[in-house]
């Protein structure tokens, strides 16, 4: 599958007027993997009525203007959880659905002074040129909450929203029924933080695993917020990962990031950084 959703990938053509710290390609039908100059993936899915976003990424660039130059559609924002590197755009749009348990979060970082931060932290390269920002209104975004079984209906496509806690407490996955396409947040990346303050136990994240396993029939392709697509047997090597942390088989080494050091066990493609005082 993910061989022919690669036959798809096209490189857009930018114009001069076209804002270049976004670039896209279409990575499935109707699907649009938009980078946030590296630092993330955004996605566009557009059905017959409506287009649907997934997740807004940092918020340093005019995200709002460079959409319109992919769909004309009505747009619908999702976020697949609160972290400022996919919902740090948010204030770019009128209205946002986000599940309840991360909607603070991420009004905590829609403030500039929050995404100056995240900016300096996790953002690839050199900030937007002038001509990039965003100069549009800033709205006081409405967070519209949303839980499992929601389904969107955009016109012969219909996404559905699958809770999946772990990363965050309000983290979830969105599926694209139809072409059996997962687009899953920082859910299922090749390396997932669990040792952040507000991650579930690992044990948690280990059942939110288990049944994306225990639905691995309705999609063949995830598409993550960073990196790029994978097979849904995956989740395998991911399940085996968390089970060799939490029964100790697996060899722990340090890990250090920006936002704090923890530790990382690997299994296959998938790594995994833990607290190992939140197992
Ligand atoms: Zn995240």
């Amino acid at each position: 599958m993910l061989f022919c959703l690669a036959s798809f990938s096209v490189s857009l053509a930018i114009s001069q007027t076209t804002p270049s710290w976004f670039t896209a390609k279409e990575v499935g039908p109707k699907i649009w993997q938009i980078s946030d100059h590296g630092s993330d993936n955004i996605y566009l899915v557009e059905g017959k009525k409506s287009a649907m976003l997934v997740d807004n990424g940092l918020g340093t660039a005019d995200l709002a203007s460079f959409v319109k130059t992919l769909t004309s559609k009505p747009l619908i924002v999702v976020i697949t959880h609160g972290h400022p590197d996919h919902a740090g755009s948010d204030y770019q749009f009128e209205k946002v659905y986000i599940h309840q348990a991360d909607a603070e979060a991420a009004k905590a970082f829609n403030r500039p002074d929050s995404r100056a931060a995240s900016a300096k932290t996790m953002q690839a390269g050199n900030a937007p040129a002038e001509g990039e920002l965003y100069k549009g209104k800033i709205f006081e975004t409405e967070l519209i909450p949303v839980s499992e079984g929601k389904i969107f209906n955009l016109g012969g496509r219909k996404i559905q929203v699958i809770e999946t806690p772990g990363h965050t407490p309000g983290g979830i996955c969105l599926l694209d029924i139809k072409n059996k396409i997962l687009f899953t947040g920082d859910n299922n990346n090749t390396l997932v933080w669990l040792f952040l303050g507000n991650c579930k136990p690992l044990h948690e994240y280990l059942v939110t695993l288990e049944k994306q396993l225990a639905g691995i029939s309705e999609f063949t392709t995830l598409m993550p917020g960073h990196g790029v697509p994978m097979p849904s047997d995956f989740i395998n090597d991911q399940i085996a990962c968390v089970k060799g942390i939490l029964d100790s088989t697996l060899e722990r080494k340090e890990y250090k990031s920006f936002a704090g050091n923890s530790m990382v066990c690997a299994f296959g493609r998938a790594s995994v950084a833990f607290n190992p005082d939140n197992l």
